[in-house]
């Protein structure tokens, strides 16, 4: 069966509007439809961990932002927020399981750390990757899923 993952992305935005009025979002327009073989449920479960720890992990009202992309052969979902970014010593470690950049801070947040594992095997298992890049004042996940999922 074939996902639209544009529609999933806008549900995903859709929710996060509902549940995280407290940080404005922006979806950047992109393809107005881009179907993939995939396992919504599980991806529509990235797309939440990512935006959920967009609102989780900044300030309120700092903005999120989620688009998706096509490049090199690979769909790309962009998760994007303007919070405290993650320093480049703890840019690897936030994917494994129960590692948390500010261990006290985060548990006041109530997180456990294990969202990124799960989101990054996730991910793997559909053949695609995690990528972050972030600084101060800038923290950006990449989803890309490789279009040969597109055909049956
Ligand atoms: P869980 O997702 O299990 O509820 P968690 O959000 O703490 O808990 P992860 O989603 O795995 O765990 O994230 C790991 C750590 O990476 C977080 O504790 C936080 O320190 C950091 N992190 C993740 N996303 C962001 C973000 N958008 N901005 C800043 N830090 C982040
Ligand atoms: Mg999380």
């Amino acid at each position: 069966v074939e996902t639209d993952l544009v529609e999933l992305v806008e549900l995903a935005a859709d929710a996060f509007r509902a549940s995280r009025p407290d940080h404005p979002l922006t979806v950047t327009p992109g393809p107005l439809a881009l179907k993939l073989r995939l396992d919504p449920q599980r991806v529509r479960q990235v797309l939440d961990n990512l935006l959920a720890n967009a609102a989780m992990h900044t300030p309120p009202g700092t903005p999120v932002s989620v688009g998706v992309r096509v490049r090199d052969g690979h769909a790309r979902v962009r998760i994007a927020d303007a919070g405290p970014g993650i320093p480049a010593a703890d840019q690897e470690r936030v994917f494994d399981r129960f590692y948390r950049v500010d261990k006290a801070r985060s548990r006041d947040r109530g997180g456990s750390g294990l969202g990124l594992a799960v989101a990054s095997s996730l991910v793997r298992a559909h053949g695609g990757t995690i990528e972050l890049a972030a600084e101060p004042g800038s923290t950006v996940f990449t989803v890309s899923l490789p279009l040969s999922l597109t055909r049956p």
